[in-house]
């Protein structure tokens, strides 16, 4: 069986990949239980100096890997720039922070008391598309830095992606089976999650995928973190600074396409400021150019996939039979889908309930900030949310009220090597980076000493 890499923009097949059949499947397996002997005991400094290879291995090759990134999945090529960056530093962050992270922690007891974490062996990854390098090194540099090994099932579009990360961990030094990916069906899962070597599970992409591996997750015991969908409100009350709310709105909604889980897509406005916002929101919008990801003018490039263009606009269309009015945009052909603004949409329409995928922002106007809170919290994902108000104060007051696993104040929401992140509701659970993210997938033993 072959798996293919699409050109999103160009619509041509730029990789044929094979599927690995299931002794092959097994013999990978063998690999990583093989490096986990090793690799478990390892010392922080031997782990850190290669991680800070992989650093330098990813900037120094980082134009090639980004026009990789775009080739594959149809991204501007700035924002795989600073992608293949960000992804670097984050294996510095590791480096440089996971000894201290882990460390031994004593407890206020008679006798000697102690946590101590340990590695629990191959943690497996199921990644998705939208930022085929950052989704990767954010999970696998801790994993990696704390002693365990990674198996890593790549978005089936991103395989040149995947085969690129591996290559990159070989050349910085670590030895195989380390960080392995692998080319599979959906139907060899299990046998993946089966295995004794895996003990975790990471999973970011659809609430459908999430549920499909928690269960098969469940059956066999074993522990998962997932990042699933979002459908992140963006809340601008009557004393935001509509100028800075605006722009900053655009740039969240339309990066990378819109298909980010933490990009805003609703925007909640109290009515007293709701035109305003409007008009400026459009005039953002409109200095955005869709087209050729590769061209330095462009800032929204095409979708990742045909399908994806196609579910977008159905949502589109029911939301506009549902009283949504359409500003801005609408048009697609092909994966090109037009930055899309719809003002006065319901809480009940579609592009409310359920998450888009894509360049389209929907308003929704609330009477006031109670309201605007109620409106944000009246969703089934509880990913990130942002709020727009000068009053600092204020501001903390309404985060505490907010359903999501992050909330940003006058700020795009994004993600951060030190800061851990999650979600809550379907959005799912567990925590990545920070200290609390490395710490997900180890033995946290407990050492008393009379
Ligand atoms: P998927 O969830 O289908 O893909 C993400 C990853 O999960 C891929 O590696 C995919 O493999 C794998 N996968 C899919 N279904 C299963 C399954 N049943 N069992 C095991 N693994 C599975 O996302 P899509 O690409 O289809 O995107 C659809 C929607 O998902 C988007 O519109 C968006 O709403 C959401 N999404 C959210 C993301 C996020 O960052 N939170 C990221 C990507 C998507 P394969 O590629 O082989 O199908």
């Amino acid at each position: 069986m072959i798996i293919q890499s699409i050109n999103p923009f160009s619509q041509q097949v730029i990789g044929e990949h094979e599927v690995l059949t299931n002794l092959q499947l097994q013999n990978k397996l063998k690999i990583a239980e093989n490096a986990f002997k090793f690799w478990r005991k390892s010392v922080f400094q031997e782990r850190a100096d290669k991680m800070r290879n992989l650093a330098l291995v990813l900037r120094k090759n980082k134009e090639d890997l980004a026009l990789l990134i775009t080739n594959e999945m149809g991204k501007i090529i700035s924002e795989s720039i600073s992608e293949v960056e960000k992804s670097a530093d984050n294996c510095d962050f590791y480096a440089n922070h996971a000894e201290q992270m882990l460390k031994d922690e004593y407890y206020d007891t008679p006798f000697k008391s102690m946590s101590v974490y340990d590695p629990l062996g191959a943690v497996f990854a199921i990644m998705p598309w939208n930022y085929p390098f950052w989704q990767v090194l954010r999970y696998a540099a801790p994993t990696v830095m704390a002693g365990n090994v990674t198996i890593l099932k790549h978005a089936s579009n991103v395989t040149g992606c995947a085969k690129a990360i591996e290559n990159a961990f070989l050349e910085a030094g670590f030895a195989e089976g380390i960080f392995q990916q692998i080319t599979i069906d959906k139907s060899q899962i299990e046998n993946v999650i089966d295995s004794t070597i895996v003990q975790g599970i990471t999973l970011t992409g659809s609430e459908a995928a999430g549920s499909s591996v928690a269960s098969i997750a469940g059956r066999h015991i074993k522990k998962t973190v997932m990042e699933l969908g979002g459908s992140d409100a963006f809340i601008v009350l009557d004393d935001a600074n509509l100028e800075k709310a605006a722009s900053v709105a655009a740039h969240s909604r339309m990066l990378n396409a819109g298909q980010a889980c933490i990009c805003a897509k609703r925007f909640i406005v109290t009515e007293k400021v709701a035109d305003e916002f409007v008009s400026l929101f459009a005039k953002n919008i409109k200095m955005l150019r869709q087209g050729d990801p590769l061209q330095k003018d462009v800032h929204i490039g095409p979708l990742a996939r045909l399908d994806l263009a196609e579910t977008l606009a159905k949502q589109l269309a029911k939301t506009v039979k549902q009283g949504g009015k359409l500003l801005l945009g609408g048009e697609y052909e092909n994966c090109n889908f037009q930055p899309t603004l719809i003002d006065f949409v319901g809480v009940t329409s579609v592009a409310f309930q359920e998450e888009t995928f894509g360049p389209l922002a929907t308003v929704t106007r609330a009477k006031n900030e109670e309201e605007a809170i109620v409106i944000a919290n009246n969703h089934r994902y509880g990913l990130a949310a942002a709020i727009w108000t000068e009053d600092r104060d204020r501001a903390y007051n309404l985060s505490r009220k907010i359903e999501a696993g992050n909330v940003f104040v006058n700020s795009l929401v994004r993600s951060d090597s030190r800061i851990p992140f999650g979600g809550i509701k379907k959005s799912g659970y567990g925590r990545e980076l920070g200290e609390k993210g490395i710490k997900e997938f180890m033995n946290m033993k407990s050492i008393i000493i009379e």
